[in-house]
């Protein structure tokens, strides 16, 4: 079982983008939706950092970025481009001279706002290196970097203002002809966020990243992601998603696949479903869970599993899912594509469910 690719719901020519190249990864044009995620260690603790990236790597995360705030951090990069294959995004503020060395350590791409970079033959200079070393920019809006000459113009970081300081900021762009861009506007708030790209989208054919900025805890932060982000995906606008989480990035890379799972753009990894309980549970749907989704984790293969309490709609939802238990009193069934393949005590649902899971792995299969 290959983890399966199921388009990009998009079909509406008008919304299709072009293509960029970071790396080996394409974003945009008919590739399917990318998940990446940011390292939250200090970059020029290089164990730390690729410690991090290969634990993002083993989740599926595709693209990894990486902040670089000095010089220090800056050193840190060639080492850290040695040591890992995933492509790699510099996140650069200010300093036009730290993208520059993030481009020559064999970075795949470089974030920067152009509103914070300062003088426009500072991006030209970025530009000409992207080229140079066949690396692409992500060219970066946000409330706090919209160009000067816009924020007068507006006096509010509104979304005209955004949309316009993209403009001013794609202008070196064009004029140098570099085309291996993707575009981005972040705002912490949800209807902001959705008319603003679907003003990019309208504007420009470049291919655009999602992501909800500073968008809180775990929790909190995947629903006011979800939120934005899903209203857009689903009109076939975003190419590349970051789920902004406070707390592990592995968990942003978790929230990126089972967003787009949920509006059955991609699939990768298995897709939970479960119960919410009630009075008629039979057994420790929460615990079994638990622990179904922890025995799964690293797997790639994309599988619907569904734990249900009861009888009442336990059996008819496992039945539909790839493989499904519905429990009884202290007992269960656990269904296989369909069909019943076991009746068990309790403690026996997790081993017999993950049983029927090896069997439909292709023989060699690592998990
Ligand atoms: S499946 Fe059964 S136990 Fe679970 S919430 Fe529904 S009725 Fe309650």
């Amino acid at each position: 079982m290959k983890p399966q690719y199921t388009g990009k719901g998009r079909g509406k020519g008008d919304l299709s983008t072009s293509a960029s190249r970071v790396g080996l990864l394409v974003i945009g044009g008919s590739s399917p939706i990318s998940v990446q995620s940011m390292t939250k260690t200090r970059t020029d603790d290089v164990r730390a950092t690729v410690r991090q990236i290969r634990r993002l790597e083993r989740c599926g995360c595709e693209l990894v970025r990486l902040a670089v705030p000095d010089a220090a951090a800056a050193a840190a990069l060639p080492e850290i481009r040695r040591l890992v294959t995933l492509p790699l995004v510099a996140d650069v503020h200010f300093d036009y001279r730290l993208a520059l060395a993030a481009l020559k350590s064999g970075f795949d791409k470089v974030r920067i706002n152009p509103g914070n970079i300062g003088a426009t033959w500072k991006v030209g200079e970025v530009i000409k290196a992207a080229k140079d070393t066949d690396a692409a920019i992500r060219v970066g809006v946000n409330a706090g970097s919209i160009a000067k000459s816009v924020l007068r113009k507006y006096r509010h970081p509104t979304v005209a203002a955004m949309v316009e300081s993209m403009a001013v900021c794609l202008e070196p762009f064009e004029r140098l002809r570099f085309k291996n861009i993707v575009l981005s506007a972040k705002s912490t708030d949800v209807p902001e966020t959705i008319t603003v790209y679907r003003e990019l989208s309208r504007k420009w054919r470049y291919p655009l990243h999602l992501g909800l900025t500073e968008a809180g805890p775990p929790f909190e932060g995947a629903i006011r992601s979800a939120a934005a982000l899903s209203v857009l995906l689903l009109e076939g606008i975003g190419d590349t998603v970051r789920v902004s989480l406070t707390g592990d990035p592995v968990q942003e890379v978790v929230a990126g696949y089972e967003l787009l799972g949920a509006l059955g753009l991609r699939r990768r990894g298995p897709l939970v479903y479960s119960c919410p309980t009630c009075g008629r549970t039979g057994i420790d749907v929460i615990g079994l869970t638990r622990d179904v989704k922890q025995a799964l984790r690293d797997q790639p293969e994309p599988l619907k599993v569904a734990v249900m309490g009861c009888v009442v709609n336990g059996p008819g939802e496992a039945r539909e899912a790839d493989f499904g238990i519905a429990g009884g009193k202290g007992r269960g069934i656990v269904f296989a594509h369909g069909r019943v393949v076991k009746t068990c005590a309790e403690d026996e649902l997790l081993s017999a469910l993950l049983a029927e899971v090896r069997k439909a792995r292709p023989s060699g299969s690592r998990h």
